[in-house]
């Protein structure tokens, strides 16, 4: 059996609020990602088994990937639909916000949410939750908020609802937000997780395939462009960098969610401990960093790129043009050698 980590109180407030409620919306955050879709089709599935209306919104539109996912065709993008998205907030009894930690994070919804007056429940595993809901459920150590929600699941008597979907669905949020169970995957209890998910009928075959194993001709030419043309190593520094620019990106036809994953490959090369990406936006250049062991990355974009994370995977923001961003990259490295690689 898995440990009890969920607050008691906190279990028994949510039970009387999703027992209450017949209309109940689960909103995630931008660019939703694999835990963020995981997580909420996963809810949906089961609110929906126990006789609930359940809609589940995003502000826009994710993944190609994440439409093979049982439900993904029902989500409905506020970009595309932002009158429906509004009745959507005044006919809920709950809202069950999920994978995000304040109302920043769901950008165009934010004021839709602070506005409604429904009863909310917090699902989510990142830093500093800053939200108003009746129920805040935050897990940082969590690996993925799909992970904590089928722990909340278990501890509302719902297990034996999470059927073949749901299970699905929460298994692909546990392997998105783990890289495939290759990064915050020491948890042992995530591998009995996903031993309950794949009896239950999850197909994890087809989740590697389809979340991990597929690619489009361009972006995988536009990723071994960025490693072949664009990638600078810094060995004194056990750093990397990669920059790619709108011309660059245009090129190869890029589009939302063709880079993810590049800023680590850098880290696959011995003695690179550091690396960032960079990506030039239409008004800013846009950093993320990623790092191994315990090379600070949230610290480096707090103190220069006005974002920050965690010690190991964070981002910013950078305004200027892309080569003066890379080189104030540089000379970070070679101003604060000590104060980073102690
Ligand atoms: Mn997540």
């Amino acid at each position: 059996m898995i440990s009890r980590i969920i607050d008691e109180k906190n279990v028994r407030l949510a039970k009387a609020l999703i027992d209450k409620a017949d209309n109940i919306l689960i909103v995630s955050h931008m660019s939703p990602d694999g835990d963020a879709v995981g997580s909420a089709l996963a809810a949906s599935h089961v609110l929906t088994s126990l006789g609930k209306e359940v809609k589940i919104l995003v502000p826009d539109n994710f993944l190609g990937q994440l439409k093979c996912l049982p439900g993904a065709k029902e989500i409905v993008i506020a970009s595309k639909y932002p009158d429906f998205a509004r009745r959507l907030f005044d006919r809920a009894g709950l809202v069950l916000c999920l994978d995000f930690n304040e109302p920043s994070r769901i950008g165009s919804l934010k004021l839709l949410l602070e506005e409604c007056k429904a009863h909310k429940i917090l699902v989510d595993h990142h830093l500093n939750p800053d939200l108003e809901a009746d129920v805040i459920i935050s897990h940082p150590e969590m690996a993925a908020t799909a992970y904590l929600l089928f722990r909340l699941l278990c501890r509302l008597e719902l297990f034996n609802e999470i059927d073949k979907n749901a299970a699905q669905c929460i298994l692909a949020g546990m392997m998105t937000d783990t890289g495939n169970f290759s990064y915050n995957c020491s948890d042992p209890e995530l591998y009995t997780v996903e031993a309950e998910l794949i009896k239950k009928g999850a197909d994890k075959e087809a989740l590697c395939r389809e979340l991990f194993g597929t690619v489009s001709e361009n972006c995988m030419r536009l990723n071994a462009y960025a490693i072949l043309k664009k990638m600078e190593v810094f060995p004194e520094f056990s750093a990397a960098l990669i920059t790619l620019s709108r011309d660059e990106l245009n090129r190869f036809h890029y589009t939302k969610g063709d880079t993810e994953g590049l800023v680590n490959r850098p880290l696959s090369i011995p003695g690179v401990r550091y690396s960032a990406f960079m990506r030039q936006e239409s008004d800013c250049i846009r950093v993320s960093m990623r790092s191994v062991g315990d090379f600070p990355v949230n610290l480096v974009c707090s103190e220069h790129f006005d974002g920050g994370g965690h010690l190991n995977a964070a981002g910013g923001d950078y305004h200027g043009t892309l080569e003066e961003a890379a080189e104030y990259f540089r000379n970070i490295l070679k101003d604060n050698k000590e104060k980073y690689l102690s």
